[in-house]
């Protein structure tokens, strides 16, 4: 059976061209580029490359570029460094649909005595920019604010936003591993002072990511040993994965014309497809600002999970907006905090393309969706008053 991989805000596929790049530093270009030989200093100078590459993508100066091992190890990096460097200011403000990567370190940082403002967003998962400029105050260390959202692919203004906070006189993270690769983005004309992304999220291999600081913002490391990264994160770098990093923000950079156009006809192919022939569907997301691969619904009276266990048996892979706590199955936090009713959040299925889908895929899925969600509201127990 051929698999529809429809997943890609989860994880995406390495693209053979960054696979290829990667290659000769794990058998033969083997050198540590720390070392004096010449057999390091070309590792050395192939991650000054991947440095440049992910910079050009970012619009950024290479010297602003830390590379680290994931997006999480960004964001929290990020957050940490901000509550360092300010010991006096004891105030965060987030929103209540980040990632748990912002999300979880914030509320570990709350039982270790800072105080937290979630803002909160309206039914298209958009934020009041007002709550945003009364929520920072003087105590305010850190404004952290996703650029796009992971589940329903809403775009945050993140120019405005950055604006906002910069005018306060406070640092400002972004969570951008769901935009970098995808949208445009010029850290020239936005003034954030962190950004965060993930190699894996652009056609780069896990365990590999970067951080964005911007020159002259205070900066405390959070991994704390040798010299590596100008003394910003230590540890021996993971060489082949950062090359490979560099390699797919070359890629993605060059290719960013794909995903605006032919991954989000496909995506709207996909939309159109379903909602026009399965009745009782909301579309969750801010439809005029969305990532151009992400296309998130609810289907009234089914159950995430049941849909995607029957698209599995079909070969499709996406994603459901529930997340198995407790036994229960609980709507995400993302679908609560924009109040999608409890009967249509349940059966939320996010499906996320990448540049490697085709209309043939698409086309496929369109044709064996709706019987799913038919053979599954015939089975509901529940049913419309
Ligand atoms: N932030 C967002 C918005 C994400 O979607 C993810 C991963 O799903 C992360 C952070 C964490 O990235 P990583 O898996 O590289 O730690």
């Amino acid at each position: 059976m051929k698999t529809i991989y429809l997943d890609n805000n989860a994880t995406t596929r390495v693209d053979p061209r960054v696979f290829e790049e990667m290659q000769p530093y794990f058998c033969d270009l083997y050198g540590n580029p720390s070392s004096m030989h010449a057999f390091g200093g070309q590792v050395g100078s192939k991650i000054t490359e991947a440095r440049e590459r992910v910079a050009a993508i970012l619009g950024a100066d290479p010297t602003e570029i830390i590379f680290t091992s994931c997006g999480t190890e960004s964001d929290n990096t990020a957050i940490r460094s901000a509550l360092e460097s300010q010991p006096d200011r004891k105030h965060i403000v987030t929103t209540k649909v980040e990632h748990p990567a912002v999300l979880n370190l914030c509320k570990h940082l709350v039982k270790k005595g800072y105080h937290l403002t979630q803002l909160g967003v309206d039914e298209n998962g958009r934020l009041d920019l007002d709550e945003l400029r009364s929520a920072v105050t003087d105590n305010t260390a850190l404004v952290s604010i996703m650029w796009a959202n992971n589940e329903t692919g809403t775009i945050f203004p993140i120019e405005e936003i950055a604006h906002i906070v910069k005018s306060r006189g406070t640092l400002f993270h972004t969570d951008a591993v769901q935009a970098v690769g995808k949208i445009e983005i010029d850290l020239n004309k936005i003034p954030v002072d962190f950004l965060a992304l993930s190699g894996h999220k652009l056609h780069a291999p896990k365990g590999v990511g970067a951080l964005y600081v911007r020159k002259r913002t205070p900066f405390r490391p959070f991994i704390i040993g040798g010299h590596q990264e100008r003394s910003r994160r230590a540890g021996t770098e993971a060489v082949p994965s950062i090359i490979a990093l560099g390699k797919a923000c070359d890629v993605a950079f060059e290719n960013m014309s794909i995903e605006q156009n032919e991954v989000r006809e496909l995506r709207d192919r996909l939309e159109q497809g379903i909602i026009n022939s399965v009745p009782l569907t909301i579309v969750n997301g801010d439809e005029s600002s969305r990532l151009p691969n992400t296309s998130n619904i609810s289907f009234k009276f089914v159950e995430g999970e049941a849909i995607l266990l029957l698209m599995n048996e079909l070969g499709i892979c996406a994603s459901s907006g529930s997340a198995c706590t407790s036994g229960s199955l609980e709507p995400s936090h993302v679908l609560r905090a924009m109040g999608v009713p409890f009967t249509f959040a349940h059966g939320s299925i996010r499906f996320s393309l990448s540049r490697f889908n085709t209309k043939e895929e698409i086309d496929f899925v369109v044709k064996e969706f709706p019987p799913i969600i038919e053979r599954l509201r015939a089975m509901s127990p529940y049913t419309e008053e």
